[in-house]
């Protein structure tokens, strides 16, 4: 097998899923909603898939789905894209590997901001890049000069910036992406900006996406996911939007990783994407609403949490919340001693730079929240230091 797989551990969110279906946990571990998604969309595909074609659509995607995720975001985020700067893909997972595998060649030095998605690494490594880490800190995950200085090189092609982050749950402001613009303009570098989590922000937060910089037009690919936008995580649908010379460098990628994603399912996002602020602005609500009641409920039972300023993801600082056992163990024996299942952060970072934060998941219903809890205060008791 080749080794980037073979030393590769199972993924957290499996391993972790798989205990709390073991012990018939309350699963606040993997990050996705509880409920079905928006019925007018799900009518849409239904639609779709009836009465439209079920055969291969163009690789690129739809037309009418390139021109509405243009719009969308010419819409919310100011942006001039065309349509012909847009490639559909499966999952943003796929634009993400396009984008690697076509923007990296073997020996090119790549920045990846730590805690990370687990698909960036062995992406990098597949494509023969070398990562160089910068690792963010709770509680503010700034990033900084300093950090940023260290990790860029003449050597380095392409940075990877998540935007909000996950599982930080963290918006970056804008002196933090002018830093970071900053320092791709000056080491001539394309950044790959992972924005799935762009129309979940909280308290009247906006997205500033980092391809709207000066000079970074032509030096950035922009990720998006229809699965996060419109709650429906199983839809792998996604996007790449990029200036000319860029785009057709992850087409070709594109080209032999998947080709084409499931036209029935592209229709019925071009049909969402089109859908008033409003729409998109209860979503938003909704989930607030969600993050203040575990936050809310957390509190009552002694445990600290970190700022949650977008994503589904709300954190525990457990040294602070007087527990006094790292975040892996918390977690393993929160799943199996108190019925409750929690990411530990520590399982985003290559190195044991962060050990005490444990990810919690709010896109549940309200009896799911309080079931959790109420085991999340069983399982502080269980550890709680002396
Ligand atoms: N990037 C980040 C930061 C994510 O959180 C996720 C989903 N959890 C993805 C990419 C994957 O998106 P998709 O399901 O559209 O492939």
């Amino acid at each position: 097998m080749n080794p980037i797989f073979a030393d590769m551990p199972t993924t957290i969110f499996d391993v972790v899923s798989g205990l709390a279906r073991q012990h018939g946990a309350v699963n606040l571990g993997q990050g996705f909603p509880e409920s079905d998604g928006p019925e007018d969309i799900r009518a849409k595909a239904a639609e779709a898939t009836m009465a439209g074609s079920n055969q291969y659509p163009p690789m690129r995607g739809l037309p009418e789905l390139r021109a509405a995720v243009a719009e969308h975001y010419r819409r919310f985020q100011g942006l001039d894209l065309s349509s012909e700067e847009v490639v559909v893909t499966s999952g943003a997972t796929e634009a993400l590997a396009a984008s690697l595998l076509a923007l990296v060649s073997p020996g090119d030095e790549v920045v990846l901001i730590q805690p990370m998605y687990d698909a960036y690494l062995p992406l990098v490594r597949l494509a023969g890049g070398v990562p160089r880490f910068v690792s963010l800190k709770p509680p503010a995950w700034r990033l900084t000069e300093a950090a940023l200085a260290e990790a860029f090189s003449e050597r380095t092609r392409v940075v990877v910036f998540n935007d909000p982050l996950n599982p930080a749950a963290h918006a970056f402001d804008e002196g933090e992406i002018a830093l970071l613009a900053d320092f791709c303009r000056r080491f001539d570098v394309v950044a790959v900006c992972d924005e799935v989590w762009e129309h979940v922000l909280f308290d009247g937060r906006a997205h500033h996406p980092l391809i709207a910089q000066p000079g970074m037009r032509e030096r950035a690919v922009k990720i998006g996911s229809a699965g996060k936008i419109f709650s429906m995580t199983g839809w792998k649908v996604g996007f790449a939007c990029a200036a000319p010379r860029l785009i057709e460098a992850v087409a070709k990628a594109h080209q032999v990783l998947t080709f084409t994603t499931p036209p029935n399912l592209q229709a019925a996002v071009a049909y969402g994407l089109a859908k008033p602020a409003d729409h998109f602005a209860a979503m938003r609500g909704d989930f607030q609403r969600s993050r203040d009641r575990l936050a809310a409920g957390l509190k009552d039972a002694g445990f600290v949490t970190l700022a949650s300023e977008g994503a589904y993801f709300l954190s525990i600082d457990l040294a602070a919340s007087g527990i006094a056992v790292d975040d892996q163990t918390f977690c393993r024996r929160a799943v199996v001693e108190a019925g409750v299942a929690a990411i530990p952060v520590s399982a985003f970072y290559t190195e044991e730079a962060v050990t005490n934060v444990a990810r919690l998941c709010f896109a549940k219903s309200d009896a799911t929240l309080d079931a959790g809890v109420e085991r999340l205060a069983k399982a502080r008791l269980l550890m709680r230091g002396p």
